[in-house]
Formats: C-alpha cells, sequence, structure tokens
C-alpha cells in the first residue's frame, strides 16, 4: 500500500513550544507575567453563556474597534488563530509550484513550518553577526519565484528590531508583485522612538502586510487571537483561507476588553521594558555580545554551550528556550524572577 502522507511532512521541524512544567518559572514563552488586563476574565465569563453559538464569523466588533484605533478601514484587517495561523494562511494564498518565501534565520520557529505546510520553498538568509537581520543579503535572495519577504521586527528569538531605513529598503527592491511581511508580535514593547510602526509607516504600501497579536502584550496567549493589515485584495485572500469561525465567541470578547484596558496594557509593557533594560546590562557583563534586543526577551549567544544552560537553569526550576548550538532566548519576567535567571547565568559562566 502506498502511504497517502505527503513525504515532505516528514521534513518539517516540529514546532518546540516553551516547556511548562508545575511550579516552574516559566521564561521560555515570551508571555507578560501579570495575568489577563482588568475587564478580561468578566467578558470571558459573559461570553461563556452563548457557547452553544456559533462565534461571529466576520469578528465585526473587534475588526471595528481595531480599524479605529489604527485608522484603516475594517475590510483591510483579517483574523485568525493567533497570527501564527494567519501567516500561514497569507503563505498558503500565495503558494504555487515552485514560489519561495524569504526570511532571515535564526527567527520565528513558525515560519519554516508554514512555509513548507502551505507548499512554498523556505529561502533562509543568516543573521548579521549581531543577529539582526542581513537586510541586503535579503534583497539579493529575492527571485522571480519569490511570493513574500518576512521581516520579524522585533526578531524571535534575537531581539533587535529593524530600522525604518532598512525596511524602506525592502520596499524599494522588491517588485509590488512581492508581499513585505512584518510580523510586530512584540511591536509595544518596542521603546526605541526611531523605529517605525509598521501599520502607520507602511500600511498604505500595495504589497505590505503587517501582523501583531494579542498574545504577548495583550495576555491572552491562551485564547489565541492574531489579525493583519493588507490591502483589502491580500485581506480577503487570507480570510478565504481561513477556517470559519476560527476566533471563538471568548476570544473576541476578551480581545475587546483587553483593547479597553489599554492604559494597564502600556503600564505592564513599560515594567517589562524598564526590567529589559536591567537584565539585558547585567547579563552582558557574564555572557559577551548579548544582542541588543525591543522585545520582552533577550539573546544569551551561547553558542554550543546552550542546551547545558537550559538543563542547568531547569535544575533550578526555571524554564528557558535554548536553541541547540547556538542560544536560548529568555523571556523578561518580574524582578526577582529576572534575578533568578541572572544567578543561575553567573553560576554558570563560573562552571
Ligand atoms: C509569539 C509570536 C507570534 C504570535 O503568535 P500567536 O499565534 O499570535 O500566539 C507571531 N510572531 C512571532 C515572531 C512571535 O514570536
Amino acid at each position: 500500500m502506498t502511504d497517502p502522507i505527503r513525504d515532505d511532512l516528514a521534513a518539517i521541524p516540529r514546532y518546540v513550544p516553551g516547556k511548562a512544567l508545575p511550579d516552574a518559572l516559566k521564561l521560555s514563552s515570551n508571555e507578560v507575567p501579570y495575568g489577563p488586563l482588568p475587564g478580561v476574565a468578566e467578558a470571558v465569563a459573559d461570553a461563556v453563556a452563548n457557547v452553544h453559538r456559533y462565534p461571529d464569523m466576520g469578528v465585526a466588533a473587534l475588526r471595528e474597534e481595531l480599524s479605529k484605533r489604527l485608522g484603516v478601514d475594517a475590510e483591510r484587517i483579517a483574523t485568525g488563530t493567533g497570527s501564527v495561523a494567519l501567516i500561514g494562511h497569507l503563505l498558503q494564498s500565495v503558494a504555487s509550484p515552485g514560489s519561495e518565501v524569504v526570511y532571515s534565520w535564526r527567527s520565528f520557529e513558525a515560519y519554516p513550518i508554514a512555509a513548507t505546510v502551505a507548499g512554498l520553498k523556505s529561502v533562509q538568509v543568516p543573521n548579521t553577526a549581531d543577529h539582526g537581520h542581513d537586510v541586503d543579503a535579503m534583497i539579493a535572495a529575492v527571485g522571480p519565484a519569490t511570493r513574500a519577504v518576512i521581516l520579524c521586527s522585533p526578531n524571535n528569538p534575537t531581539g533587535p528590531a529593524l530600522t525604518a531605513a532598512e525596511i524602506d529598503r525592502v520596499f524599494d527592491a522588491v517588485p509590488e508583485t512581492v508581499l513585505v511581511v512584518l510580523d510586530e508580535a512584540y511591536r509595544e514593547f518596542v521603546t526605541d522612538p526611531a523605529l517605525p510602526d509598521g501599520v502607520e509607516r507602511y500600511g498604505d504600501r500595495p504589497n505590505a502586510v503587517v501582523f501583531r497579536t494579542f498574545s504577548k502584550a495583550w495576555g491572552l496567549a491562551g485564547l489565541r487571537i492574531g489579525y493583519m493589515v493588507a490591502r483589502p485584495e491580500v485581506a480577503d485572500a487570507v480570510r478565504r483561507c481561513v477556517i470559519p469561525f476560527a476566533v471563538n465567541g471568548p476570544g473576541q470578547a476578551a480581545a475587546l476588553a483587553a483593547l479597553a484596558s489599554e492604559d494597564e496594557m502600556r503600564r505592564r509593557v513599560a515594567l517589562v521594558t524598564s526590567e529589559r533594560k536591567r537584565i539585558v546590562t547585567a547579563a552582558r557583563e557574564l555572557v559577551p555580545d548579548v544582542p541588543e534586543t525591543q522585545a520582552n526577551f533577550f539573546w544569551l549567544p551561547l553558542g554550543e554551550r546552550a542546551v547545558e544552560f537550559a538543563a542547568h537553569c531547569e535544575a533550578r526550576g526555571i524554564l528557558v528556550r535554548p536553541f541547540a548550538g547556538d542560544g536560548v532566548r529568555v523571556t523578561v519576567g518580574l524582578p526577582e524572577e529576572n534575578d533568578a535567571i541572572l544567578d543561575a547565568l553567573r553560576s554558570f559562566v563560573k562552571e
């Protein structure tokens, strides 16, 4: 009997979720440590009364609210079960035999998975020595088969964000038939005022697609809601690929409640970014070349010792995210949590 399963699936690296151990200190998934925003739990509880009904498939109220806040028409917004799912749907909407997607590497581990599942070939361009995107090499990698270039800014798992000049160069260099995808999952944590807001600066370009999520700063990782902004035709193409009723009712209600608590979100993000500054400064005393980060995590370029450091942390009840042979990504947590990771790092470098 011939196996009906696609051969290429076996070659896809599996997505590795940040580990979860009961009672461990979890600094492995870039979550914000303060619990759901005010009003979210109540909104979810109210919405639960209607879970015997299908949710609003058009996600109208949430898209309307996002439309007002972002200053773009609601028809330009598509929603999905996390921006991970939406990125997959976008790639499905542009895939054809032999087509390619260009992205930086190392970057978000969902990209190679989404590309292969959608049927696109991944063209991975190595990061610069300081762990950012090598924009000129990415531009050089764009060819006739390229359908999209993904820019992850700030870059997961290494932290640097792209400057406006760099993103401008990509838009100027590629034809309008190539989508320039800006993955801004960590946009709310960007503190450098010179760095561009993708929707504001590029939203009106015909080939711009900007991804945002409720999973990180907005504290709704468990409810799976992401969105994207693009020109109406691109948003419509993605909506055609999204599974019907993808974003559930409690999720839609929670996202609206979270948006209503934006001030509190900003306050929490400010706590995280001030801690980020403190802990990265301290980490740099112990590990050279910790790159600049604009996200709620930082990168320890430990190379061959990455997995060993993760085990060292786990033995102390702390979970971080190692990438074998490369480095370790650590989420910025509460002050005492950050002190714990610094202690772990101190004892590790002394060994
Ligand atoms: C966390 C993350 C996302 C968003 O994931 P969701 O599916 O929305 O939870 C998207 N892109 C990057 C780079 C991320 O790190």
